[in-house]
């Protein structure tokens, strides 16, 4: 055999072996469960649609299509697969739910990433039309930007490593080094309630939960459906712990002053929970992290003010 020959032999050799690594996983990886793009609702778009009110609205038809904020990397709610830069997820499927209601493709959708802590900014410069990532609803943020919903309720919770015995509940926090998101909510709550806890913040729960995998932190708190996606991904490493202790209805971020638009994502959110929608993109996205598809929360009209 020349020299030549063997090298090709032993690289078409690591070839088949990472085609196979590709094709079938890693051993002892855990599945991969992504959203199937075949199971994902096909939202019609409502074609006569006019939102003459909503300046948002307006701006959006003239562009042909809307700019939403969203999260980039809470697994089953809002992920971007780098290669593609695609983004999958419940929140994601509200979003085009919205859109196609409002009269505009919701394939032509742009996303852009934004942090918990820059959800308000972004809405009031203008930089996104609205905005859907596990965004709690709450009176201090009703001061700065509106909310159409909720469409789902969650409950800020804890992730741990899955051989810790000695957190069970947020009693539990006295004296441990606890991630949350800066500017979100679960991190405020421990602030108050658990002051003893030692608070550690970054943008994102995906980082917060790098440093839980590496010993960095002893917990990461947020909401359930967050923290179940990242446990579903890695069971043999981490658990959901304790009862949720707080309640956060997601609502749709829009500009502050927009009510027409804010009205008509409202309506837009009951058709589609009527109509099956709602269900369908529970059912092919969050409902993957295992659990069953509840009913959604009352929505909110509350009056502009
Ligand atoms: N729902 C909570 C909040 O809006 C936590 C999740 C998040 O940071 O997006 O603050």
């Amino acid at each position: 055999m020349t020299r030549t020959t063997r090298v090709c032999r032993a690289l078409a050799l690591l070839l088949i072996t990472a085609l196979a690594a590709v094709a079938c996983g890693k051993p002892g990886s855990p599945p991969v469960k992504g959203p199937a793009q075949d199971k994902l609702p096909m939202f019609e778009v409502n074609k006569d649609f006019e939102l003459p009110d909503s300046p948002t609205w307006r701006r959006a038809k003239e562009r042909g299509y809307f700019v939403v904020g969203a999260k980039e990397d809470q697994p089953y709610l809002g992920e971007k697969d780098p290669a593609s830069g695609q983004y999958t997820g419940f929140d994601i499927e509200i979003a085009k739910m919205v859109s196609a209601y409002l009269g505009l493709d919701p394939n032509r959708i742009q996303f852009k990433t934004i942090a918990s802590a820059n959800r308000e900014t972004a809405l009031q410069n203008g930089q996104i039309d609205y905005y859907v990532g596990t965004y709690t609803i709450n009176d201090n943020r009703k001061k700065l930007v509106g909310f159409a919903g909720p469409y789902y309720m969650a409950g800020q919770s804890l992730l741990v490593r899955a051989d810790e015995e000695n957190i069970k509940g947020p009693q539990d926090l006295a004296g441990k080094r606890v991630c949350s998101a800066s500017g979100s909510t679960p991190y405020q709550r421990i602030q108050e309630k658990f002051p003893e806890a030692i608070l550690v913040a970054y943008d994102t729960y995906s980082v917060c939960v790098d440093n839980l995998l590496t010993y960095q932190v002893d917990a990461v708190t947020t909401d359930d459906a967050i923290l179940i996606g990242f446990a579903a991904k890695l069971p043999d490493e981490l658990k959901v712990v304790g009862e949720p202790f707080s309640e956060e209805p997601y609502g749709i971020g829009v500009p502050r002053h927009d009510n027409a638009l804010r009205n008509a994502i409202n309506d837009a959110l009951e058709h589609g929970e009527k109509n099956g929608y709602w269900k369908q993109a529970y059912d092919a996205t969050l409902g993957l992290s295992g659990v069953p598809a509840p009913t959604p929360p009352p929505i909110d009209r509350y009056p502009a003010s």
